[in-house]
């Protein structure tokens, strides 16, 4: 939730139920975290720390070993050893995942001292942290093949680029005898030789008249019109004979019948009926939900942006998936609210960050997709989902006591994001990266990169890091004063970049890591954390350590607002039933806020304070 559209939208009279919270209850701004990106907001307020303390930087970390860059909120590992037998790899202990981000949350804290919790979908908290109450994981929760969410389309359509999009699969098919025969892709099966992608056949048969198809997966069958979407259908992958099955859910939506066929299959969930990695706590909690409301998408970022970006779904489809996930967001709290009665109730909801994301370009002319046409037809659905959400709050207010403290809040804002900065290829231009003679014909991060005279880099969506001796693998800077002073002249000369194309500073604030970060790993992350100006922000090859040709480009992308900017220009929410006394709270008040309320003592290593006491 963006507090300027928060604003906009209750003075236009569509929010009626935060106008009452603002009215009757107190609003600030809410800083974010150092960058404000959600895996560091939101570890800023599960652990009161900042990035120094909790180890999340950025989406994505790089190992200064071997500089390969990886998601930063959870690693999921194949089993480690195997016996080989033929193509068949016998595993040694089934495979895990890992969560990656350091210190305590506040409900293992909660726990300790016996106060009841729910922390429903909050992001970060992949897999779940061992708790004695119930959650449900969110952002960082993988689909059944490891990734962040991988689509698939089907389609005959000769002209398709076949092969792996961002988020999703291209699958050229044949339809002979009106029959399509098919394979859902599910996960890589580490118990085969070279780990191949574990299959199952599906048949789709498709009306020559009407454009209607038939699905057969496995034993169930369903009928799609054109346009239209499956319920969640179940997939079982046999790894291995009667030892290692694992379960999926996914939805089909039959885009068009004919004259071309096309079909979208929805990213493999895991199945919350039976997990094949642990998503809440206890672990029976996520089959009691399905029990309570039906299948839900349980992948982290469940909204589908990557086919919207893809252009497999178009604005309708893709508008469609997204109710479908708050819908499901809604029922699900409809189910669990009411049974809450003391201690500490969260509940998080997507919608409104995923959507900004993808639906900025339909409610600013200004930026380079904005489409008239478009805009008339789904600019609304932004304020849509605000006036869903003032509907969630409007079932929650009349519960409220006077025992009750009531917070709503978000961990950033948005602005647009018009213009991409590459900063690699600035580096590059300004002598700090130097690229080898013969380019290499590797697709790895960095693999044109000549360490040996390469000081800095950019990796991730705001971090730099110096090359630096005895840290990365081929470090040259000198650790202390000459990267000191390596830092303040990159940072100055950041500061100076204008934008060509209007002469408006793109970064308008660099902080350097060792000045903001407290705690035991403040060293492990970017040494510069670069402050982008709103309506700008790195763009998409840069951040994989790429080195596109220009340093500007126009965002023609439908991901059209952000947030992984200068933090100081994306504060999010905080609005409480009760009179809030600090001036300008952050995200990492909200931990000791809800122990301030229980009367647990503030753990160590936490930096903030209640929102509700004066004097600090
Ligand atoms: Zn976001």
């Amino acid at each position: 939730m963006d507090p300027q559209l928060l604003k906009k939208f209750v003075a236009e009279g569509k929010m009626p139920n935060f106008s009452a919270l603002l009215q009757k209850g107190s609003f600030r701004e809410l800083t974010t975290s150092i960058p404000p990106q959600s895996p560091v907001a939101w570890s800023n307020l599960i652990t009161g720390m900042n990035a120094g303390g909790h180890g999340i930087f950025d989406f994505i970390h790089r190992d200064p070993r071997t500089m390969e860059p990886y998601f930063s909120a959870s690693q999921v590992q194949p089993p480690k050893h195997g016996i080989h037998l033929g193509s068949w790899v016998i595993p040694l202990g089934s495979g895990s995942a890992e969560q990656l981000r350091h210190g305590k949350a506040f409900w293992e804290i909660l726990d300790e001292h016996g106060i009841p919790n729910t922390v429903f979908r909050i992001p970060a908290n992949f897999p779940p942290v061992k708790a004695r109450g119930y959650t449900l994981s969110g952002m960082g929760t993988p689909d059944l093949r490891g990734s962040y969410g991988t689509f698939s389309f089907y389609t005959d359509d000769p002209m398709a680029a076949a092969g792996a999009v961002e988020g999703g699969e291209i699958i050229p098919v044949q339809l002979e005898d009106w029959q399509v025969k098919a394979k859902l892709i599910g996960p890589d099966n580490t118990f085969r030789k070279g780990s191949p992608p574990a299959t199952e056949a599906f048949i789709v048969s498709v009306d020559p008249l009407e454009a209607v198809a038939k699905i057969d997966v496995q034993d169930q069958e369903f009928v799609l019109r054109e346009g239209e979407w499956s319920d969640w259908i179940h997939v079982e992958f046999q790894l291995i004979p009667f030892i290692g099955n694992v379960k999926g859910i996914c939805r089909f939506y039959l885009k068009q019948a004919h004259p071309r066929f096309q079909l979208y299959v929805s990213p493999i969930n895991i199945d919350p009926a039976d997990p094949a990695l642990p998503i809440s706590t206890p672990t029976s909690y996520s089959r009691q939900l399905t029990e309570e409301t039906g299948e839900f998408y349980t992948q982290g970022i469940s909204e589908d942006t990557k086919a919207l970006s893809a252009r497999v779904l178009d604005d309708k489809e893709y508008l469609e998936q997204a109710r479908t996930v708050l819908a499901e967001h809604r029922s699900m709290f409809d189910a669990e609210f009411p049974k809450f009665h003391k201690g500490v109730f969260f509940f998080y909801f997507s919608s409104l960050d995923l959507n900004s994301h993808m639906f900025w370009r339909l409610i600013d002319p200004r930026h380079p997709e904005y489409d008239a046409t478009l805009a008339a037809e789904y600019g609304s659905a932004l304020s849509q989902f605000y006036q869903q959400v003032d509907e969630v709050l409007g079932e929650v207010l009349p519960k409220l006591d006077d025992h009750t403290t009531l917070l709503v809040l978000s961990d950033h804002g948005f602005a647009p994001y018009y213009r991409s900065f590459n900063l690699n290829t600035w580096l590059l231009n300004n002598g700090y990266v130097t690229l080898k003679n013969e380019p290499s014909s590797s697709n790895e991060a960095f693999a044109n990169v000549d360490w040996s005279r390469t000081r800095a880099y950019g990796l991730g969506l705001n971090g730099l890091y110096l090359n630096l001796r005895g840290r990365e693998r081929e470090g040259i800077v000198e650790p202390r004063a000459q990267a000191d002073a390596l830092l303040r002249e990159i940072k100055e000369k950041l500061l100076a970049v204008r934008d060509p194309q209007n002469n408006s500073p793109a970064i308008t604030r660099v902080d350097i890591a060792s000045e903001v970060y407290q705690g035991p790993y403040a060293r492990q992350g970017p040494d510069l954390l670069v402050g982008y100006n709103r309506g700008y922000r790195s763009g998409w090859q840069t951040i994989l350590g790429e080195f596109p040709a220009d340093v500007f480009e126009d965002n023609s992308n439908p991901w059209s607002g952000d947030h992984c900017m200068d933090y100081t220009l994306v504060p999010g929410v905080l609005l409480s039933n009760r009179a809030i006394a600090a001036d300008s709270p952050a995200l990492t008040d909200i931990a000791p806020t809800i122990f301030a309320e229980f009367g647990v003592p503030k753990p160590a290593g936490m930096m903030g304070h209640s929102v509700f006491s004066t004097g600090h």
